[in-house]
């Protein structure tokens, strides 16, 4: 099967929709999925979203988002960032977004670990799946946009260093030919090559994989978060996340002897090697999260996807502590790109979680990366824009038979290439 259409954008996360959502009206848009448009991580995320809430607390938010980040962040991508994020918000309420709100209709603000005062915009601990689906059905709503789903791609197609396009494998493994003047790739996370991960196992790096293929270049790969507080369970299969701001409204850490053992509230890096060392001393797989400081009302209302999916497991949290466990969770590094979201290679463009634009350095802040992934999404559609008229499409020559198959390897390739730049870094 031969597709045409003007961009091409893989992945129906936050940051393939945003970026859609903001190109002009005229057009023609594609986005696929691996998977169905609702499996994205976007769906996951629960504890929020940045703002920045007014003049006095941009100093504060861009130490806290360059302190968690080892001061390895690209300070440009740190400040445009911060700076767009009102604007966002603005965007997403626009959209139909519902963020909680205090009496008198101002934004109500959450606090996560590391930030240095309450910043985060949610919705209950769902703000993902209200985010992602106000965006999803304002993208099924327009004329311009199309979304095919359970359509894989397996590799970019190239004319020199342009990207004309992409192979890709249908749900009935129809490989797929797609031309497109431009391509952004918003194909997410890597949780998928790990055993203990909150990522939807589909999210298996496979841009990273292609990018490594044809040599456009990559940045602090080995650079993967661990979150310190997911629900330990014996059976294999994603993680259930129990957000940081359980802990920034007061949840607290025990061992074995159910005493306290390390400041909550520090950077995610530092809490989840304190969990390791905890685990390890006390010879148990999990340590204990305790909301016995939370009153039993505000778990209720604050965190009720929490408290359903702990119940679903055994546990009331309003009466009890939860065994939590350390796993993978975010992927600071990826795509190089600068601040326009471009690649090093020309007409292909990287959004949100698979790329690195340099915001988030050695370490994420909570709450950074809906945000990171919309600004810099509607760079790049801002960019692509500008560029449109004077491009030429150009239409592949390939066997589009010849791909099927060829993502084989990928994860294998990607994990050891992974442990590469850990092993050879300085
Ligand atoms: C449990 C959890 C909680 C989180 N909580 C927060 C939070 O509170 N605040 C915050 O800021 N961040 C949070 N995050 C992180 C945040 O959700 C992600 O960083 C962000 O949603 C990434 O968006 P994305 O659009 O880049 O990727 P995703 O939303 O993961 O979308 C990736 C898309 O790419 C598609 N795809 C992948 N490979 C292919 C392929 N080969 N072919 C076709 N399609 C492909 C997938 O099917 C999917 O549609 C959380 C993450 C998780 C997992």
């Amino acid at each position: 099967m031969k597709i045409k259409t003007d961009i091409l954008i893989v992945g129906t996360g936050v940051a393939g929709l945003y970026c859609a959502l903001n190109l002009l009206p005229e057009r023609e848009i594609l986005l696929i999925t691996k998977a169905t448009a609702e499996e994205s991580d976007s769906f996951l995320a629960q504890g929020g979203i940045c703002m920045l809430r007014d003049d006095a607390d941009y100093e504060p938010y861009f130490e806290d988002t360059m302190r968690a980040g080892h001061y390895e962040n690209r300070k440009e991508s740190v400040e445009i960032m911060i700076r767009a994020s009102q604007e966002t918000i603005q965007d997403l309420v626009g959209y139909g977004v519902d963020f909680e709100r205090n009496p008198d209709g101002s934004l109500k603000f959450t606090k996560e670990g590391a930030h240095s005062a309450p910043r985060i915009c949610f919705h209950e601990d769902i703000t993902g799946k209200e985010i992602s689906s106000k965006l999803l059905a304002e993208a099924r709503r327009r004329k311009n946009i199309k979304i095919i789903e359970n359509m894989k791609m397996v590799d970019i197609i190239t004319s020199g260093n342009r990207c004309i396009g992409i192979a890709a494998e249908s749900g009935e493994g129809e490989m797929t030919e797609i031309a497109a003047k431009y391509t952004v790739l918003a194909t997410g996370g890597i949780g998928g090559l790990y055993h203990n991960s909150t990522n939807f196992p589909h999210l298996t790096a496979d841009s990273l994989a292609i990018a490594m293929k044809h040599k456009i270049e990559l940045e602090n790969i080995d650079y993967v978060q661990i979150h310190p507080t997911t629900l330990y369970s014996p059976r294999k299969g994603r993680r259930f996340l129990i957000s940081e701001s359980v802990r920034g409204e007061g949840a607290i850490l025990l061992n074995a002897a159910l005493e306290r053992f390390t400041d909550e509230l520090q950077p995610r890096d530092v809490v989840s090697k304190a969990l390791w060392k905890q685990m390890y001393e006390d010879d148990k797989p999990y340590v204990w999260l305790s909301m016995e400081n939370i009153p039993k009302e505000d778990i209720l209302t604050h965190f009720p996807n929490i408290y359903r999916h702990c119940l679903e497991e055994g546990y009331d949290v309003t009466k009890e502590c939860i065994p939590v466990v350390p796993a993978q969770h975010y992927f600071m590094g990826g795509i190089h790109v600068d601040k326009n979201s471009r690649t090093s290679m020309d007409n292909l463009y990287a959004a949100g979680e698979t790329a690195c634009n340099g915001v988030h350095g050695k370490n994420r802040l909570a709450s950074n990366s809906l945000l990171e992934s919309l600004v810099f999404a509607k760079r790049a559609a801002k960019d692509i824009d500008s560029g449109f008229d004077e491009c030429e499409a150009i239409a592949p020559d390939v066997d589009i038979e010849s791909y099927r198959g060829c993502d084989k390897d990928y994860v294998k390739t990607v994990r050891r290439e992974i442990e590469r730049w850990e092993l050879t870094r300085e």
